[in-house]
């Protein structure tokens, strides 16, 4: 529109959006290299099973390190590289990334984890994805039966049809998924039994009001219990309080996340977490 009305159009963008668009114009150019600059890395957070109160599984979450814009957060780059379409290349470099890491971690520890990788609404329609992950996990020689996809509520709800057959072809490669920030959205519970899912993710917003918000409260009781039902896993995700845990746990959550236990760390941190938690005595 600015190019048809000609050059005087310019004086109708703000200053403050010139310097926004210029901005993301940088910030676009930059995401575009990260990978090949080898800007891109993976932290971990662990997930502790509430019974043994081990750690049985990490989440992956990219991290961009630039050189002069410093440390970009993942709210800020991932809706840009869903825009831009970059997101297929950095999501299938977290994935391939997080399964070299845990076959890692599986060569120098007695322990198997499960490594979950959040997948983009954009990857849920790319063709390639399974094909993707399936010479991912042939290059890796990592089992499927340790990766673990995130997908979130809203994304698998704006065409549940579509996730159904794209949820199946997982399941058929042996990968589990977890519906990640579930409560939030507005999931048809007749979906959701078709859903062939193994985990349930509690929202963050519900498990930071427990025990105390009898709304949270009764979610996250509601939320477990249906999860039970439908024969899935639950974790709760955000947990940061010992209040928190012991009512999850009093609850019958399975796995809890959360900086109680640790933030995301990076892959030599984590290593360090194992190897500590090895020499603790099982509970
Ligand atoms: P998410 O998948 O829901 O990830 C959980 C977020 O909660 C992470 O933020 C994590 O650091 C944060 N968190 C964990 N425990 C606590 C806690 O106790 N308190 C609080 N306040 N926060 C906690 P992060 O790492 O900034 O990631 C934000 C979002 O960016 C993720 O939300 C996910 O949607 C997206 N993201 C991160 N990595 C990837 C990726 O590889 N691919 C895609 N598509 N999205 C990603
Ligand atoms: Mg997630
Ligand atoms: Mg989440
Ligand atoms: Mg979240």
């Amino acid at each position: 529109r600015a190019k048809q009305s000609g050059r005087n159009a310019y004086r109708y963008y703000s200053e403050e959006m010139n310097l926004h668009t210029s901005e993301r114009l940088r910030l676009e150019e930059a995401l575009r290299d990260a990978i090949r600059h080898d800007q891109l890395s993976l932290h971990y957070q662990p997930k502790v099973d509430m019974l043994s109160r081990r750690i049985t599984g990490m989440e992956a979450l990219l991290r961009w390190n630039h050189p002069a814009l410093g440390s970009v957060p993942p709210q800020r780059f991932i809706p840009l590289a869903e825009e831009t379409g970059l997101i297929h290349a950095i999501g299938k470099w977290a994935i391939r990334a997080a399964c070299i890491q845990n076959r890692l971690w599986q060569d120098a520890n007695a322990t198997r984890l499960k490594v979950a990788v959040n997948l983009s609404p954009l990857q849920m329609s790319d063709d390639n994805l399974i094909a993707d992950i399936r010479e991912i996990l042939d290059d890796t020689a990592l089992d499927p039966a340790w990766l673990e996809l995130e997908i979130t509520e809203s994304t698998v709800m704006a065409n549940p049809d579509k996730a159904i057959v794209l949820l199946k072809s997982l399941r058929d490669i042996g990968i589990s998924v977890a519906i990640d920030d579930f409560g939030i959205g507005y999931s048809s519970l007749a979906y959701l039994k078709r859903f062939p899912i193994q985990a349930v993710k509690i929202d963050r917003s519900f498990v930071q009001g427990v025990p105390q918000d009898h709304g949270d409260a009764a979610i996250t009781k509601a939320i477990i219990g249906l999860a039970h039902s439908l024969e899935c896993t639950v974790i709760a995700e955000g947990a940061e309080t010992q209040q928190q845990v012991d009512f999850l746990h009093e609850h019958e959550c399975d796995t809890v996340q959360g900086y109680f236990f640790s933030a995301p760390v990076n892959a030599d941190r984590f290593g360090e977490l194992l190897r500590m938690e090895m020499r603790m005595p099982v509970h």
